[in-house]
Formats: C-alpha cells, structure tokens, sequence
C-alpha cells in the first residue's frame, strides 16, 4: 500500500491509518537529512553525519489518553520535517497506539506498557492488536539500535503523564539495570529534562523501557510529565524546559557539561509492594491523594481483610495506589528517599 509522501502532518496521518502495518517509504529532505517512514506512527530522521554520536528513541502515546506527550511528539516532527530543526542525532520517533488516541483512551483492548519483553506473546498470545503492535515496536526499536555503532550513545526516552496528582510534577522511573550501575550523565540528562526525580525499578517488567534497557543495552526510561489533560487544554508553558532539551538531544547531543550536577536529582526506592489479598481491601487515604505523599510511622495505609497495614518509618510515601485491582495484585507501592552515595553510580 502506497501513501503521498512527504506528509506535513505526521500524527494525522498516524491516526487516519491506527494499526499501521504499512509499507516503509523514505526521502531525503533539502538539508541532506534522510526520513524513513517505516510505519503509521514510526518515523525515523537520519542525519547526512550523526555528529552527536546519540541514537534516540522518543516514544509518546503507548497510553493514547496521555497527550501532552504525544503534542510534543507532534511538533518535533513537524520541525524536523519543515527543516526547523536540523538533527545531529539520529532520531526514532514511535506513536505507539494511535488507536487509543482516536478513542481518547488509555488503551483499545489491552494496557500496552504491559507487554513488552514478550509480554505481548504470553498467555493467549497474539490475540488482540495492541498485543501485534507492541511487537512491531520492539521490532522497530530493535532494528534501529542494531544500526548504532558501540562508539554511539542509545536512549530512550518512553514519555507519559500520569493519571493523579504527584508531588513531584515530573519523574522518571529508572528501569531494573540486571545488576549494572546507573548512570550518572543519564541522571543528569534527565534533570536538564526538567525531571530531577527518578524511581529506582527493582525487577524486569514488561515496560517499554525496560525493553530497550534489557534487549538494546540503552539507557531506557519511563517519563512521566504531569497529570493526564484533554488535547488542547495542556499549558505548554510547564513543558517547555522539557521540550527545549528534547531539541538539545536531537541537534546537539547529550551535552552533559550543560545539565545540572547529580547533587540535584533526588532518589527513590521501591521500600514495599502492597498486594491486595483479600475481598475486602481498603486504602486509608482519598483516592485522588498525590503520588509520593509521604507519611509517618505507624500512620494507617490500607486493610487487607482484617489486617491492617501500617508505614514502617516516617517518609514512606505512596504511589500508584488502586484499591480496585484484582486479588492477588498490586494495590499500592511505597517508596524511600535514597542517599546518592549508597547507590551503585557510575
Ligand atoms: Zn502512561
């Protein structure tokens, strides 16, 4: 199937053809830089010389609701397109789920940052098509690290907002590492992101990120932006410093001598994962309460049954707490402040 080429909207196109499984197309703009559309929603910008020695992935919307995300996507590609910008970095773009977009929703029939590393193949299978989707994404993003030479820098930046409130606006969470150490320059690249917060992962999952992390050897992360708004009602303004670093990366590279220093990120560990056990399952505390509430020793989380479950030390805080899951899952996490000097940096 051939479709006109270039095309000036990137995320219209995206959205009139959802599922993708087009034919790649490619061209070469007037500034020298190569563009291959590999699919709906999948665009890859090549520089004539990757200066800046980075292989990046953006990924947006592998929740389609969350769209502040996907207009900075959006209008990054625009540029790179009306040669705005002229990229140093070679460049992968993933809509992930322009389906769900259409529909305004999370997800069409499954939450895709759950089937990732195989996940989508797992249990019944290939049965539905965010499950086929995410497999075409690992794909894809396999395929484009793979052209990385081992000189080059491989990120992924997976970006998201989140459903509630934080206290901590913006964060990142920081994949399992296999026992690797994290890194600082990537540390520091994520507060010149406007992202100073990172929450250590403690184990493989299914998340995009995490993929990247474990079958791309990159420096893969969840970023989560701010809290969930329509299309058109997000204020671009509390993005900006992210956006205009998203531009550094792409026409300049990972210039670490201009993000701030380590000293200004701040940690957390995952202290516990709270299951729900029982029928009746409680959280002690409003549904809308912000993620990284923090609360004291002894205060009252949540009843499991009848028992009841209790902050082990003053700071825990709380996140992503849903009292509605099925038994036998995660209803909430805590988390602690961790001190940089006990953490395995390089
Ligand atoms: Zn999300």
């Amino acid at each position: 199937m051939l479709h006109s080429w270039p095309h000036d909207n990137f995320l219209a196109f995206s959205r009139q053809h959802e599922w993708g499984g087009l034919t790649a197309q490619s061209t070469t703009l007037n500034n020298g830089v190569t563009v291959i559309q590999h699919d709906s929603g999948v665009i890859e910008f090549q520089p004539a010389e990757n200066i800046a020695k980075l292989d990046l992935v953006l990924s947006c919307a592998v929740h389609g609701d969350e769209t502040a995300p996907i207009e900075i996507c959006d209008e990054l590609i625009s540029a790179l397109m009306r040669e705005e910008l002229v990229p140093q970095s070679r460049v992968l773009f993933l809509i992930a789920n322009p389906a769900a977009i259409n529909v305004g929703r999370r997800f069409v029939e499954e939450n895709m940052n759950r089937l990732f590393s195989g996940g989508h193949s797992q249990g019944a299978g290939l049965v539905n098509r965010e499950r086929k989707r995410a497999k075409a994404l690992e794909g894809f993003v396999t395929d484009f690290f793979a052209a990385t030479p081992s000189s080059h820098t491989r990120m992924h930046y997976d970006l998201h907002t989140a459903i509630r409130d934080s206290k901590h606006e913006k964060f990142a969470v920081y994949p399992y590492q296999n026992g690797k150490p994290y890194s600082a320059e990537q540390l520091r690249l994520l507060a010149a992101l406007d992202v100073p917060v990172v929450l250590l992962h403690e184990g493989p999952t299914t998340t995009f990120s995490y993929f990247s992390v474990n079958s791309c050897q990159a420096h893969g992360f969840t970023v989560e932006l701010g809290k969930v708004r329509p299309f058109g009602e997000n204020d671009m303004s509390r993005f900006a410093k992210t956006k205009s670093q998203l531009i550094a990366l792409i026409t300049q590279g990972a210039n670490i001598a201009a993000a701030p220093e380590l000293s200004g990120v701040q940690v957390y560990q995952v202290q516990r994962s709270i299951n729900r056990t029982q029928d009746d399952f409680q959280l002690n505390f409003p549904d809308d309460v912000a993620n990284f509430t923090p609360f004291k020793q002894g205060d009252l989380l949540a009843r499991d049954g009848s028992e009841p479950i209790y902050a082990e030390q003053d700071g825990e805080a709380i996140i992503f707490p849903n009292a509605k899951v099925a038994i036998g899952q995660r209803a909430l996490l805590t988390v602690m402040p961790v001190a940089l000097q006990h953490l395995n940096i390089v």
